[in-house]
Parts: C-alpha cells; structure tokens; sequence
C-alpha cells in the first residue's frame, strides 16, 4: 500500500468562517476524515487502498496556518524543508496549499527540490471542504490518488479541476471558477476523468543517480543546502514590474534604486513578445545602467501565453540588457531568480541559467510557434 505525505499550509480548501479563514491542521484532518471513503487516514475503494497523514506546515516547530497570499521565499524554503525530512518515509506528496500564490510556491519548490524522484502534488480549492458544494473534496481525492499512484511522476505538479499540471509551468487563470489553473506554454501532464489519463511522453525522466534524491547521501546533501537558502532569501530584493503605457521612467528607478535590500534582479513584464517603450531614451536608460550595475533584468510577456522575442522589433527590451524568459511564466521567472540568487551565484552565471531549462520550466530552441520565423 502506498503511503502519501499530506502538507497542510492553509488556503481556502481549509477555510471556514467569515470572512473566511484557514482553519487548524488537526481540525482540517478531523474535517477530512468525515468525509465518505476517508476515514483512518486511508482512500478506500481503490484496488489498493491509498494511506495518508495529514501533516501541518511548521517552520521551527511554530505552525503555520496560511492563506497564500501571506506567502513568502523562505516559506516555500521552509516547505522544501518539510517535504525533505519526510521524503525517505513516503511514496508521494500532496501540498495544500492557497490557489491565490500556488503557482509561485509550485516552481519554487521545483527548482529547490533538485533530485526529485517521487510525485509533489500541489492542490487547494476555490471552495473549501467545510462547504457543502465544493471543489476541494475531487481534489484532494485526485492530489492524494495521483501521488500515491503514479510512482513514474518525478516532479512538482499542481493538481486542479481534473488537471495535473507541471507546477513550474502552471499559471493561475480564473479567480472564481473551478478550472482556476492551467499551463498555457505547455499540455497537461494527465487528465482525470474515471480513470487517469498520463502523458507519459511529457513528463520529466527520474534524475540520474547522481542527483537522485533517492540516494541518501543527496538528500542528506539538500537537507544541508535547504537552512542556508532558508537564510539567503531574506538577504536580496527581486522585483516585478508590469509595464503599461506612460510608465514614468522614474517609477522604474524608485524601484531599482529605493528598494531595500536594493534590487538583484527584476522581471518585466512586457508588452508582447517582450517589447517595451523604447521611444524614451529616459526609460531605456533606467534599465541599461540597471543593468550595467549587474541587475539581472529578465524580459517576460505580460500576455498569458507564448514566448518572448526581444530581438524581434525594434522596441524589444534586449536592447536595454534585459535577457529573455522565453516561454517561462513569470511566476517561473521570480522563483527561478530567487532560487539562483539564493545560492549565491554571480549576475553572469544567473544570466545563462535564466535561459537554460532546469526543470522543465523553459522551451528551449527556437519557438515553433514563432511569427518571425519564417521571415529570417
Ligand atoms: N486567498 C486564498 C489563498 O490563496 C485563496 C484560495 O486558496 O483559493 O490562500
């Protein structure tokens, strides 16, 4: 029988109340428990039945009952930390986690969990288990299922709506509906209807042995790294910014020079295929001496799906230093920076690894989907 890991962090799945809010781990359990096919901490009716334990998410032995929103880089540190001083004792692992930052706290975890040989399923709801109609009980259901069964998953996913998504490619797309997530730049890992249906084609192959935190010395190895990332991520700023039309140049700065601690690296989110309003010398400037001065200026699209160009036209921001996230979302881009920065690498050496795929996170190659392509 295999035995699933379930981390609780909060979010609406386990929210009550009003306004609402997140409820105890224990109590969240007892909640879980009542419910048909769950007791005894196990999914029945099932060939084999699945085993889980609910877990609350604790950081220095304090609990932490969150609403995602209240998220930050050392909690997702402090999840990785969880998650790999349980991982020897589990099969597979189910987060719960809020919608509002899962898809942030998802590609976190997939670039700090370097090794990973067994499925972490990310999960909440838009509706929480305590209400009668909900969303939360088919996903947890399907979080716990898919990890427990699926043994070949060897990476971070978010599970909604009957999707199973790559995490560092998950985006979430609608505030109110069920079908919240979706992964615009790259298909669904697997489909659940009565049964799963797996894209085994798509999904990462099991780390080489080298790296596999199946060895004990790699994940003792992580479990060495993760209390300094920990530490590291409160030590740098890493913006975001969204361009819109009239952005004042000095908005730019106030960012770049007034942020404390003063800001590493930024993600722009950019108009289309990364361009920017490069008719002003001010603007341009702003992000030349940023970069310049060894800020890590990273060009996303603020458009939802398909991939940055910034030598394509004129007004392309490659031209102001900022190198190209391609087909990353931006919640892939922040946390990627951070995850680098973390680890202490210089501006340089970020620059190249932005642009490598490191976890699945990145089409590399020219974009099939390309307009420009053919014209070159
Ligand atoms: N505010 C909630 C959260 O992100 C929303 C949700 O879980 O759906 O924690």
């Amino acid at each position: 029988m295999s035995n699933v890991y379930v981390l609780y962090t909060g979010g609406t799945i386990g929210c009550i109340g009003k306004p609402l809010a997140p409820m105890p781990a224990s109590q969240f359990a007892q909640l879980v428990a009542s419910m048909p096919g769950l007791a005894q901490g196990q999914v029945a009716g099932l060939d084999v039945p699945i085993q889980f334990t609910i877990e609350p998410y604790t950081v220095g032995g304090q609990v932490q009952t969150l609403d995602s929103s209240n998220m930050n880089p050392a909690d997702w540190v402090n999840i990785a930390i969880q998650l790999a001083a349980n991982y020897a004792k589990y099969d597979g692992f189910v987060v719960l986690h809020g919608t509002d930052t899962m898809g942030f706290t998802a590609s976190a975890l997939s670039f700090l969990l370097q090794g990973l040989s067994k499925p972490v399923i990310l999960t909440g709801s838009q509706i929480p288990l305590s209400s009668t109609l909900n969303d939360a009980l088919p996903n947890l259901v399907g979080a716990i299922t898919l990890a427990g069964k699926q043994p070949a998953l060897a990476e971070v996913c978010i599970y909604f709506d009957s999707l199973l998504l790559r995490g560092n490619r998950a985006v979430k797309v609608n505030a109110n509906q069920f079908a919240a997530f979706n992964s615009p730049n790259y298909p669904p890992l697997a489909t659940v209807g009565t049964i799963p249906t797996v894209n085994t084609a798509l999904l990462l192959p099991m780390p080489p042995a080298n790296l596999s935190l199946a060895t004990q010395d790699n994940l003792q190895a992580l479990q060495d790294l993760l209390p300094k990332l920990a530490q590291n991520v409160t030590q740098f700023s890493i913006a975001a910014l969204m361009l819109y039309p009239g952005i004042q140049p000095s908005t730019v700065s106030a960012i770049l020079q007034n942020t404390t601690p003063r800001v590493s690296g930024m993600v722009l989110l950019a108009f289309g295929e990364g361009n920017g309003p490069s008719g002003s010398p001010q603007f341009m400037g702003v992000l030349e001496t940023a970069s310049a001065n060894g800020v890590v200026l990273v060009d996303n699209t603020q458009v939802l799906a398909g991939s940055v160009e910034n030598a394509a036209y004129a007004t392309g921001l490659g031209a102001a230093g900022a190198i190209s996230a391609g087909d990353m979302t931006p919640e892939a881009s922040l946390t990627k920076l951070i995850y680098l920065f973390a680890q202490g690498k210089s501006a340089a050496d970020i620059k190249t690894l932005m642009q490598q795929s490191l976890r699945g996170e990145l089409t590399t190659g020219t974009p099939t989907g390309s307009r420009h392509t053919a014209q070159r």
